[in-house]
């Protein structure tokens, strides 16, 4: 059985349902039958195992169908397939609940609050280090692959820094100030030690994160 570890970030927005533009997702479905993706199937505990249909188990509806009255009233829902949008497999074959790689415990990571990031990415950064600040959201998937990426670069690299900013979803001022023209998430903003910006990755690309690191470093 695998052992899901469910991000620390999630327990802070336990009752928080994200509503998501349909514009983010492809698949299946033309008019909308879809729902949006809700905090539920990632946020009921800190260690939940993966059932046979690779959701977490204590989240599963179709393990338990009892469930899928909560996911319908936050519309967290795919009429087609009859599970929650956030459980879809056929509509979202990126979903994954494996465990991610964990930085170590002294890795500079650090969540910044909404008020703060607000005031300026200069007074995120770690002045001295390479920083990447990682905009991200709870129902984005790349973001979920791309936080394995740098948790497994601090891992390998003590001089780096990494500043996660919560987006809850498109309308967010945060999404207003910083992402203006940007497509998709995650976004991450690469800068170097000097606190100059070197530049930025739009979606899950490890590449492109590796060269513009290499850039910063240089
Ligand atoms: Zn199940
Ligand atoms: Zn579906």
């Amino acid at each position: 059985m695998n052992v899901v570890n469910i991000r620390e970030q999630y327990t802070s927005i336990i009752s928080a349902v994200i509503g998501v533009s349909m514009l983010l997702f492809t698949g299946c479905g033309g008019s909308n039958p879809h729902g949006r993706f809700s905090a539920l199937t990632v946020n009921t505990s800190q260690q939940s195992e993966v059932c046979e249909h690779k959701v977490p188990a204590s989240a599963c509806t179709r393990c338990d169908p009892s469930r899928e009255a909560t996911f319908k009233k936050v519309n967290d829902w795919c009429e087609p397939h009859h599970v929650p949008e956030s459980q879809c497999y056929p509509c979202h074959p990126d979903l994954s609940f494996e465990p991610l790689p964990q930085p170590p415990a002294d890795a500079d990571i650090k969540s910044v609050s909404a008020e703060k990031a607000l005031k300026g990415l200069e007074k995120v950064i770690a002045k001295g280090k390479v920083t990447v600040v990682d905009f991200w959201a709870i129902w984005c998937i790349p973001c979920r692959k791309t936080e394995g990426d740098l948790n497994l670069l601090l891992t390998h690299n003590m001089k780096l820094a990494v500043r996660k900013i919560e987006l809850k979803d498109w309308d967010d001022p945060l999404a207003t100030k910083y992402l203006g023209g940007t497509a998709k998430l995650p976004l991450l903003v690469v800068f170097n030690a000097k606190g100059e910006e070197i530049g930025r990755v739009n979606g899950h690309n490890p590449k492109a994160l590796e060269s513009l690191l290499n850039d910063a470093e240089n």
